[in-house]
């Protein structure tokens, strides 16, 4: 793999050149805009930028740049509440889930659309029974001469209704230990059997799905990786989702309307936010190290749930304060700030449960941090 050079002077410049793209798009910014900002042609115009994709070898279709350089790219367009939405998944865990796991049948298939941002994917994990416990996971894959047939039911299906396929994990083996025995399978999501109902989220917005399978049949080699093996492989997987900076950056387009505002405030609140900025600015570094560690061996796992904790605690910290600070008279109820606090006030409750919930996160943290006190 190729990883090009990074100076902080090619970073700034990659910075600049984002800024200028973003100057010239058009798009209106929004809070959780990774999650909810769905433009495909945006998607599509970053693909040709080459800014997805970025640490996916050339050839598969990426550029074989560093996470560090991704960190930037990401970093720009999560700050300016871009639509990122539609690869964001793809982008961030799928693609190195597939290079670390995938046949070379899968990879050459898919990580080429996935750098041209062509395809959607969705991930499902989640079950009604099944959530911070994944090994208690019900939906089954059974192999026969046909392929797989897989039956069962998914929830919470981020993109699940737009997706163009699913990463699955489904039980293949019912072995006595119940983290074995579950395999990764991607799926498309126009197979026969696939039924695709939305979820409505406090907002009011469908932007999750429940998705029913019934006998629908996989071929082969949509397995990814060792059958059986899927507990270890998705460990690795759910790393790449909890570390990025979109952990913190959810709810900074409110942050950044707040400070447009700031003239209007007094001194103790300008002081609060100062207090925030300092805590953006920590947390920043922790991410953008954790992406100087993924250059050299992969996301670590107790830095990436720390991450996550931490700047999931901020970004929901940003809304509850913007709420003691903005004007509560009807009259006052407009502007920037106010559209973005109304909306990241009912996005703000699932920052701390996607992705992993707090308690997990924390017991991730406290079971690493114990092995490093054991060995020393
Ligand atoms: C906006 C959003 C998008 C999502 N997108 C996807 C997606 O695309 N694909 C997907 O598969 N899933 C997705 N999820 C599901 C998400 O991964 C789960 O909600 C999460 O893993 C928690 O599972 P659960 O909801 O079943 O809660 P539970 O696991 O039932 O947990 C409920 C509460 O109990 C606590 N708890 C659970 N177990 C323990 C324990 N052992 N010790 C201490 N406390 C514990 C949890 O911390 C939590 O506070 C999404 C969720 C949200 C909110």
């Amino acid at each position: 793999m190729t990883v090009t050079a990074t100076t902080p002077t090619s970073l700034l410049a990659l910075r600049r050149s984002v800024r200028e793209f973003l100057a010239e798009a058009d798009f209106t910014p929004i809070c959780d805009s990774w999650m909810r900002g769905f433009d495909l042609d945006f998607t599509r115009a970053l693909g040709k930028r080459g800014w997805l994709g970025m640490a996916v070898p050339e050839e598969y279709g990426g550029q074989g740049r560093s996470y560090v350089e991704r960190f930037v790219v990401t970093e720009e367009l999560l700050r300016a509440g871009a639509p990122v939405a539609a690869h964001w998944i793809a982008d961030r865990q799928i693609a190195p889930t597939l290079l670390a796991h995938a046949s070379d049948r899968l990879k050459d298939d898919l990580l080429p659309r996935i750098c041209r941002g062509e395809v959607i994917f969705c991930v499902g994990i989640s079950e009604p029974n099944a959530g911070s416990d994944v090994a208690s996971i019900a939906t089954s894959a059974r192999r026969t001469d046909e392929g797989w047939v897989v039956n069962g039911q998914k929830i919470w299906n981020t993109l699940g209704d737009r997706a163009d396929y699913m990463y699955l994990i489904a039980r293949t083996d019912r072995s006595e230990n119940r983290h074995h025995g579950l395999s990764e399978l991607v799926v498309p999501m126009d197979a026969p059997g696939i039924t695709v109902r939305p979820i409505y989220d406090l907002a009011g917005e469908a932007h999750f799905t429940e998705v029913f399978f019934d006998d629908v049949v996989l071929e082969d080699w949509r397995l990814v990786g060792e059958p059986g093996a899927a507990f270890k492989q998705v460990v690795r997987q759910l790393d790449f989702e909890r570390s990025g900076p979109e952990r913190l950056l959810s709810s900074y387009p409110l942050f950044e309307a707040l400070v447009a505002e700031a003239s209007e405030l007094e001194d103790a609140d300008l002081a609060t936010l100062g207090r925030l900025s300092a805590r953006y600015a920590a947390l920043r570094a922790m991410s953008y190290s954790v992406a100087t560690a993924m250059d050299a061996d992969g996301p670590p796992t107790l830095f990436a749930a720390l991450t996550k904790d931490l700047g999931n605690e901020l970004e929901q910290l940003v809304v509850d304060v913007a709420g003691d600070l903005l004007p509560l008279t009807a009259a006052d109820r407009q502007g920037d700030a106010w559209n973005h606090l109304a909306a990241a006030t009912t996005y703000a409750p699932a920052f701390t449960l996607r992705g992993g919930a707090t308690e997990i996160l924390r017991e991730i943290v406290t079971r690493r941090l114990l092995k490093g006190v054991k060995r020393s």
